[in-house]
């Protein structure tokens, strides 16, 4: 009989909010996969606004720590006392911990992170802690940022972010594995039925960060027939009188209403006809995923926050700048203006919650428990053999499958063909030339044969091919290899008078259209010292090792050959919201000097650089002419 999987869950309290949300969230699901679940929480129970599900055990260390949010009082106020209670504290979190045979901790937010990776100090058991805000705009208090820093370099502990760009920022920071874990998005309940009225929506404290001047100002830059008799209806806590007075300002205040919180979410939607959130920063911000699943056309801040990663790059939620009131009033109006469009986004965006369920999040949390503990050996540059390399990029197998599934080349990968793959996929950055490459390959060549019969896998550009076709104009009788184009490209490019040989391994797309093209999936066909150019576009993001095709490449060369090589940039920010760029699909990311280093390894000398042509879909690539050293 298998051992049953024990597992503790701290949280600060159940009080109304996000991490209290997730966390209760993540304990239930747990349980029903035959977890044995503790949660340790630090508030009474009458503070408690989530119920907590049956047969969850439940640890309460009550303390007057003011880092945790309760009011410190009476002799708590010395520093001896606050350092022994403190210190007692640790001891009964350890012991609790210990009592319940926990093999894995979550803890919910730094401060309750710190606290469980202090207490589990050099202990077996292992501490994932859940960031979630953004740490540039929202911190520890200094007097804690020590101890942040060191408990998060302990080997026992690793750091969990909501969203790529938030999880890069600490990596970066810290020098240390980060993996994107979502919040899970529920949807409606049954009862709730929208009625959608003339509203405009936004729900927030009184806070700076949260834009609520943003929205005022972009409203008041609507004309009064474009607003076509909307209004602005804003729930949230706190002080909201000088944002009253701006709307006064703007002389709007007839258009704006603000509206004290409540936690009845169905009332606040049910007659939201828009929803706004036009935050400067967030993490992955709830109020957004709700709304959105709830059928309810938004409008969102591509701040640094997880919103690009939950509106699944603005496929579900329209997205504007930061700060850009204009873009915002711009799409209020379209949303505004078009009612065809508010219901096509509604209807689109009910998808988040079977992108975001509790099944499909919960497999990312397994594949955290289970992957991000084992200890990878480190591997070594491809490139330049160097052996000090950082751990970059990290992203879960079931995160991966989810985004083949929704993203813009929409593919149901089947499950076989990631079995291969680890739990956590990781790319590592050499130091000294920049390559990032990861040793999770999986069956790609398997892969490589589904996406030939699956797919119409295009590259939208082909600036790489227009490229030597204008630079071979006018010339004959030359020797040219494609090597790995899947499609043939060169149709119509001009270039008949030349003869062009295709390899490809698979042969799917053999076409024989062109008399002036051979194939191959045999590179011993190929004599040596035959070909005058060799094409290599997009090709060695591909290869477990690309060195050893590109020296058999240059083989083939004549004295006088042209090797001309295009790859994806690996500064290039979208790729890391993009299946395309993860294994089995790229198993390498060139910067340029590592392609050149790459070309100077297999005997070849850099003649050019091309920077490549930004398209729709933000894959900037670049290419190299070679030639021998
Ligand atoms: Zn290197």
């Amino acid at each position: 009989m298998p051992r049953t999987k024990r597992i503790s869950i701290a949280i600060n309290s159940l009080v109304q909010g996000g991490a209290q949300k997730a966390g209760i969230l993540l304990a239930e699901s747990l349980q029903k996969r035959g977890y044995s679940v503790q949660l340790i929480l630090f508030y009474p129970e009458e503070t408690d606004f989530f119920q907590i599900p049956e047969g969850i055990t439940v640890v309460r260390l009550i303390h007057p720590f003011e880092a945790l949010g309760v009011q410190s009082s009476g002799k708590y106020r010395t520093s001896y006392y606050r350092a022994k209670s403190r210190l007692i504290d640790l001891y009964k979190l350890r012991r609790a911990i210990r009592r319940h045979k926990s093999s894995h901790v979550i803890a919910f937010e730094v401060y309750v992170g710190i606290l469980v990776g202090l207490a589990l100090f050099a202990s077996e058991i292992n501490v994932l802690i859940s960031e979630r805000v953004h740490p540039k705009y929202h911190d520890v208090q200094n007097l804690v940022k020590p101890f942040k820093k060191y408990v998060y370099k302990l080997s026992n502990v690793r750091i969990l972010a909501q969203g790529e760009v938030i999880s890069e920022f600490i990596r970066k920071k810290f020098d240390i594995e980060v993996l994107s874990i979502p919040n899970i998005v529920q949807s409606p309940p049954k009862e709730f039925i929208h009625t959608p009225q003339k509203r405009v929506v936004m729900m927030a404290r009184a806070h700076h960060q949260k834009g609520i001047d943003l929205l005022l100002k972009a409203w008041s830059q609507l004309y009064v027939e474009q607003k076509s008799s909307w209004t602005v209806h804003i729930y949230g806590q706190g002080n909201f009188q000088s944002f009253k007075e701006m709307a006064g300002e703007l002389g709007i205040d007839n258009e704006v209403f603000f509206h004290e919180a409540t936690p009845d979410i169905n009332k606040i939607l049910q007659y939201a006809g828009i929803f706004v959130l036009p935050s400067r920063y967030e993490g992955f911000s709830n109020a957004l995923a709700e709304a959105i699943s709830y059928g309810i056309p938004s409008i969102a801040t591509d701040c640094p926050s997880a919103v690009r990663d939950l509106t699944v790059n603005g496929t579900l939620a329209r997205l504007v700048p930061t700060e850009d009131t204009n873009s915002l009033a711009f799409e209020l109006c379209a949303l505004i203006e078009n009612e065809e469009n508010r219901i096509s986004l509604g209807t689109n965006g009910k998808n988040i919650s079977k992108i975001f369920g509790s099944d499909q999040v919960t497999d990312i949390w397994q594949d955290a428990i289970d992957g991000l503990f084992k200890n990878e050996s480190k591997i070594h540059c491809i490139v330049c053999d160097e052996k000090n390399l950082s751990l970059r990029l990290s992203i879960s197998k079931t995160q991966l499958l989810q985004s083949y599934k929704n993203s813009y080349f929409p593919l149901n990968i089947p499950s076989n063909l990631f079995n291969s793959l680890e739990e956590i996929i990781r790319f590592w950055e050499c130091h000294k030339c920049g390559h990032m490459s990861t040793k999770s390959g999986g069956n790609y060549l398997n892969y490589y044969e589904f996406m030939h019969k699956n797919t119409t896998y295009n590259r939208s550009s082909v600036w790489d091919y227009a490229h030597i076709s204008q630079k071979l104009n006018g010339l004959q009788d030359l020797q040219i290899l494609d090597f790995g184009s899947s499609t043939s490209k060169w149709g119509g490019l001009g270039i008949e008078k030349n003869l062009v040989t295709l390899y490809d391994i698979t042969l799917i797309e053999k076409n024989s259209n062109f008399p002036h093209m051979k194939f191959t999936n045999n590179i011993q066909e190929i004599p040596l010292k035959s070909m005058d150019h060799i094409v290599v576009f997009h090709v060695l993001e591909h290869l477990q090792d690309p060195l050893q095709t590109l020296s058999i490449l240059k083989s083939k060369m004549k004295y006088d050959g042209k090797i001309w090589i295009s790859v994806p940039d690996k500064e290039n920010s979208f790729a890391q919201f993009s299946h395309l760029d993860w294994p089995p699909h790229h198993l390498s990311r060139f910067s340029k000097n590592s392609l050149k280093c790459l070309g100077e390894r297999a005997g070849l000398r850099l003649v050019d650089y091309v920077p490549g042509v930004n398209n729709s879909y933000g894959m900037f690539d670049f290419m190299m002419e070679f030639e021998h050293a």
